[in-house]
């Protein structure tokens, strides 16, 4: 390729162009093979180049591109909201659609904000979050990030909305052990409403598996039951960015639904159009949007492409494919052998301090001593060599940052496309293997 003038995550690096992709493979230009282990960025998860979704986006193409949300409806941006309101748990049953996972969780901060207003709480604007959590780039989602790397830069522009600690049992913040803890990491949802005043929060927002900021850390049982009574006894909205666990991601259409857990409103991204065009969606129980209707009517947010008739299209052929092919259970039975095969190479691997996740969205943590879980020293930049191993043996991964605050520490997530079938997983687990001993013997 010639000199290239796209602005790309590192500025000075060379990165493989993509050419094509089937199924669980991407071809660069040079001809080389990538086995996509990580999905891209937990978000191709019926695998590329399906032609049922290339057929749905011609088709759509064919008849109209892009109606403009003030002006027109669309045929598709009706039949997906229908579609997403018959998979949603409980009263959850309106969508608002938007381009990207930062842009649903922004909207659902107004909307839970406007909430309040419309039943005359007007105090009650604050939104808060947990510590080791990814919510999204710009200013509001970035604000409720406990995610220091990323908000390092920018913080005097940030609120200081991270003020929960995360449930991660591998290093509990509170150094006790599940079941005796008593769910303490839960209670600690309580201690900051205390502090801070429930008449002053509207709203609680958490990922059901924490992705981004931690390697598919999952809480333990009971904990969301807990953090949602907490919300509901302080009159609080619980918020799941479910926008890398939507749509399949963890064996389960949504990932609340593995607690029994309903939230006021889910935030869905990726995995709702598997990365065949640009489309999110902030889903809203059917009591916010009543006293929307009852009070000023209007949702005071929106973007030029929101509900964007083409990608309607297409993320409701992808949910349609995800459920005509039985994905969500595939992706749930290879998940589960997956987990299985990587806890035996915790075995074999002393480095491997944690493995976790559900369904198809699984981390390992990586650890200089398995005995004081001490991480590697950031100057050893493990994560990144991990993943350019990786990707130089044909298989992708996403790094995830882990480990300790203000020391640091390595995680990866593996999280192939739901569609992956027994063969093509045990070549990812092979070159992972291969992978490992390479990182082993240079580390
Ligand atoms: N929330 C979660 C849980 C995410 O994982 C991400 C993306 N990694 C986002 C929000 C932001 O989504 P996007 O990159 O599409 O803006």
């Amino acid at each position: 390729m010639d000199q290239s003038y796209l602005i790309k995550p590192l500025l000075d690096k060379e990165y493989p162009v993509i050419s094509h992709g089937n199924g669980v493979y991407l071809y660069d230009v040079t001809g080389k093979k990538y086995l996509d282990g990580s999905s891209g960025a937990v978000t191709a998860s019926i695998g590329h180049h399906v032609q049922a979704v290339i057929d749905a986006m011609a088709d759509q193409a064919s008849k109209v591109s892009f109606v403009y949300r003030s002006q027109f409806s669309s045929v598709p941006a009706e039949k997906l909201a229908t579609k997403l309101s018959s998979i949603t748990p409980g009263d959850i049953n309106w969508s608002f659609f938007v381009n990207s996972g930062t842009e649903a969780v922004e909207t659902a901060m107004k909307i839970s904000i406007q909430y309040w207003q419309e039943v005359g709480k007007t105090d009650k604007n604050q939104i808060i979050s947990r510590w080791k959590s990814y919510h999204g780039i710009t200013i509001g989602a970035l604000s409720l990030s406990g995610h220091a790397d990323r908000r390092k830069r920018f913080e005097p522009l940030l609120e200081k909305s991270p003020v929960v600690e995360p449930p991660y049992c591998y290093r509990c913040p509170f150094n006790l052990e599940y079941p005796s803890c008593g769910l303490k990491c839960a209670e600690d949802l309580e201690r900051a409403i205390l502090e801070i005043g429930n008449e002053n929060i509207a709203a609680f927002v958490a990922e059901p598996v924490i992705g981004a900021a931690a390697g598919a850390i999952c809480p333990p049982e009971g904990y969301y039951q807990k953090i949602s009574e907490i919300c509901k006894k302080h009159d609080i909205l619980f918020i799941a960015d479910e926008v890398m666990t939507g749509i399949g991601r963890t064996g389960k259409m949504f990932a609340m639904e593995h607690w029994h857990v309903t939230p006021d409103i889910i935030c869905i991204g990726k995995g709702m159009s598997a990365g065949y065009t640009p489309i999110a969606a902030t889903l809203v129980s059917e009591r916010i949007v009543e006293s929307i209707l009852k009070g000023s009517k209007v949702i005071m947010s929106g973007h030029t492409y929101s509900a964007n008739p083409q990608s309607a299209a297409v993320a409701l052929a992808v949910i349609e494919y995800i459920e005509s092919q039985n994905l969500v259970s595939n992706g749930e039975q290879l998940g589960d052998y997956l987990l299985q095969k990587l806890s035996q190479l915790k075995q074999t691997y002393s480095f491997i301090g944690d493995v976790r996740g559900k369904g198809l969205l699984l981390g390992l943590e990586i650890v200089a001593d398995h005995a004081t879980k001490y991480p590697y020293s950031q100057e050893k930049a493990v994560t990144p060599r991990l993943v350019e191993l990786a990707q130089k043996n044909g298989l992708l991964i996403y790094p995830a940052s882990a480990g300790i605050e203000g020391i640091g520490g390595d995680a990866v997530i593996i999280a192939p496309p739901l569609s992956i079938n027994q063969q093509e997983m045990d070549e990812l687990i092979t070159i992972l293997e291969l992978t490992l001993n390479e990182l082993q013997a240079e580390l």
